[in-house]
């Protein structure tokens, strides 16, 4: 091996460049932060080529005086740390005085400079970190740096720079970032020429994303406040029907910082846990202020990621902030009103829709009946089982404490026109309640659509607008043997009464635990499953028993099944367990806790009334009213359970307006 020796300065300084400098958006992201350290309220970034040949940061904040021009280009030069006791608490982006020094030593530099309240200020060229005179410029108050083909002196790092549309696109975020960072600094991003964005710089967060993420965007958020030890959490996070394929429209930011950190993706995602669907993830614009102390901003050296001294604090107050926001979050679609009536209330066990009058007598193995919710269909009449089709034997091994519910005086429901007005004077049928907000009124729990590319609309007047008067609603009746339809006010509902249903089954399993109605199968159902299945079930029989599966391995991939729950048909047994096991590979087999809730949610859809089936008018009803109550929102994937027509969008369809 060669002798040992010391670097040569212009070497080493390549290297330490390296660490800082990776490409356009990180030169974007330093410049930014010195230009928010410096006070600036406007920041204007502008780049060519992916920003490559050409980027420039302009901003209006302290500026430069001319005799410090030239020393900010030194490594270790700053003027945000002087001593050891100042690292313990830094409140500025940068501290290490190592930006300049980096982004010189590989690129070409101009910058003009004039500190506030001067007349004249200073510019400076640097090429490859080698600085020229320093003249006098005439320019306004502020910083303007101009840096040209970066890594001109490094080709070996210019070779691994992308396409100037994907260079581009890395500083478009990086100044998306700044701008939700700091929504009081007005931040515009011109690309070739073009204007992408602007931010108002008001110091709304909601105004900077609107700004930033676009208008769809911003609506499928809800506002998310928040405190804990010495810490506090604001911003928005996305409507569970609004998650998204990727985490990449999470945004984090601790002190003004953004951050990367799996302890706050952590926090925000488990406050989803059974609202969300599978395979999606929350979008969040999460601001956590702490002491500074409290907070590690030393431990990478693009600083992108920080250290908090209390991380079970930390968690405990972005997951409650996060949870009460989406709990709290009434679009879907109504608020409460008026208590229930007497003889309408029931108990929270009492969500199970008309459960059969006497518990199922199948002599001779007839197929279970559902009957009570199924009698639109034919009614299965008793038949002999299915060649292979297990039949059951009867009483159940256990029956469930919610049955039956009262008996709700059979008012019949008035079916008119979903477009109609309301009747002037409450009928039966109907609630006095507050109407959402109208920015809520007119949104839709349809998945958000990706942002616009370019956003320069103003930002939404006003998302919490103040009370309303009250507005009634009622269940006009019910389409496709599906949906219910409820009027109130201006906006026709439509409930999916299955998904509506699912979610009330879990909230009640969830609050009471599984009491399974199973009945023994007088021969064992065999099911065949795949070799993984097969291994995931096995693994988890106890707790398939709590849900009322006796099950035991019979041969590869098969399992005999001799008790199975009352929900689940015999000739959905294998169906229901290889669903099961699939949810347990994907999710919930790691956690005990995940695993429970995957079973949970097939139970509770096995146990809901289903769409196409017959229900009575006042099922409909107290279906309807779990989600006008707001009590229900989401089926436990994270469906929406409900969507809304208003009258301006019908009137739109008619023409009429
Ligand atoms: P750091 O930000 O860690 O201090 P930098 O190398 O980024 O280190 O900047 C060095 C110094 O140059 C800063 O401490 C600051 O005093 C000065 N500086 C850099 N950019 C600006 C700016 N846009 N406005 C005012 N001062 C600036
Ligand atoms: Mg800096």
């Amino acid at each position: 091996m060669a002798r040992i020796q010391v670097l040569d300065k212009h070497v080493a300084e390549l290297i330490a460049a390296g660490e800082v400098v990776e490409r356009p958006s990180s030169v974007v992201k330093e410049l930014v932060e010195n230009a928010v350290d410096a006070g600036s309220s406007v920041v204007t970034v502008e780049i060519k080529h992916g920003g490559t040949s050409y980027l420039r940061v302009t901003d209006n904040g302290c500026g430069i005086a001319r005799e410090d021009v030239p020393v900010a280009f030194l490594r270790h030069a700053t003027s945000k740390v002087r001593d050891q006791e100042d690292l313990e608490g830094i409140g500025t982006l940068g501290f290490r005085g190592e930006a300049l020094a980096a982004i010189s030593a590989v690129s070409r530099i101009d910058v003009m400079s004039c500190p506030a309240g001067g007349v004249i200020g200073a510019s400076l060229h640097l090429e490859g970190g080698v600085p020229g005179p320093v003249e006098e410029a005439g320019c306004p108050p502020g910083t303007t740096m101009v840096v040209r083909d970066l890594f001109y002196n490094t080709p070996a790092r210019l070779k691994f720079m992308k396409k100037d549309a994907a260079e581009g696109a890395a500083v478009f975020s990086a100044v998306q970032r700044l701008a939700l960072s700091h929504p009081e600094v007005r931040v515009t991003f011109l690309r070739d020429g073009r204007q992408e964005m602007q931010t108002p710089g008001d110091g709304q967060l909601q105004s900077a994303v609107y700004a930033v993420l676009g208008r769809e965007f911003a609506l499928g958020f809800v506002p998310v406040k928040g405190s804990g030890e010495e810490m506090e959490v604001t911003g928005f996070a996305s409507r569970p029907a609004c998650c998204r394929g990727s985490r990449s429209y999470q945004h984090f930011f601790v002190n003004g910082r953004y951050v990367r950190s799996p302890l706050l993706t952590a926090a925000v995602e488990e406050a989803y846990a059974n609202q969300k669907m599978v395979g999606k993830f929350p979008g969040c614009v999460i601001h956590l202020r702490t002491k500074l102390n409290a907070v590690d901003v030393n431990v990478h050296p693009t600083k992108m990621e920080v250290k908090f001294g209390q991380e079970r604090q930390v968690f405990s107050a972005v997951y409650h902030a996060v949870l009460s926001a989406l709990e709290g979050d009434r679009v879907h679609p109504g608020a409460v009103l008026e208590r229930p009536r007497p003889h309408d209330m029931v108990t929270p066990n009492q969500t199970r829709l008309s459960p059969p009058a006497a518990p199922p007598v199948r002599a001779g193995g007839s197929l279970p009946l559902h009957d009570w919710t199924r009698s639109g269909r034919a009614s299965p009449a008793p038949a002999a089982p299915k060649a292979g089709t297990p039949s059951r034997v009867s009483p159940p091994v256990s029956v469930r404490a919610d049955q039956p519910i009262p008996a709700v005086p059979a008012a019949p429901v008035p079916i008119v026109s979903p477009v109609q007005a309301p009747p002037a004077v409450s009928g039966p049928q109907e609630r006095r309640i507050q109407p959402p907000a109208p920015a809520e009124s007119t949104e839709k729990a349809e998945p958000c659509p990706a942002p616009a590319p370019v956003r320069q609309e103003e930002p939404p007047v006003e998302q919490q607008p103040p009370a309303q008067p009250e507005a009634s609603w009622r269940v006009a009746g019910e389409v496709l043997n599906t949906y219910i339809i409820v009027e109130q006010g201006d906006r026709v509902l439509f409930i999916d009464k299955h998904a509506a249903h699912e979610r009330m089954n879990f909230d009640r399993m969830k609050a009471q635990g599984y009491d399974p109605m199973a009945q023994a199968l007088l021969a064992p159902a065999v099911c065949r499953l795949a070799p993984e299945e097969h291994a995931a079930l096995l693994s988890h029989l106890p707790l398939l028993e709590e849900f009322g599966f006796q099950a035991e391995e019979f041969g590869p991939g098969t399992l005999a099944v001799r008790q199975a729950p009352f929900d689940v048909d015999a000739e959905e047994i294998e169906g229901t367990l290889s669903q099961i096991a699939r949810k347990l590979l994907t999710t919930g087999s790691a956690d005990p806790s995940a695993a429970r809730d995957e079973v949970m949610h097939t139970m509770a859809c096995k146990a809901a009334i289903k769409g196409g089936w017959h229900t009575t008018p006042q099922e409909l009803e107290r279906v309807a009213r779990e989600v006008m109550e707001g009590r229900v929102k989401y089926c436990p994937h994270g469906r929406p359970v409900a969507i809304e027509l208003t009258r301006k969008e019908l009137e739109k369809q008619f023409r009429r307006s």
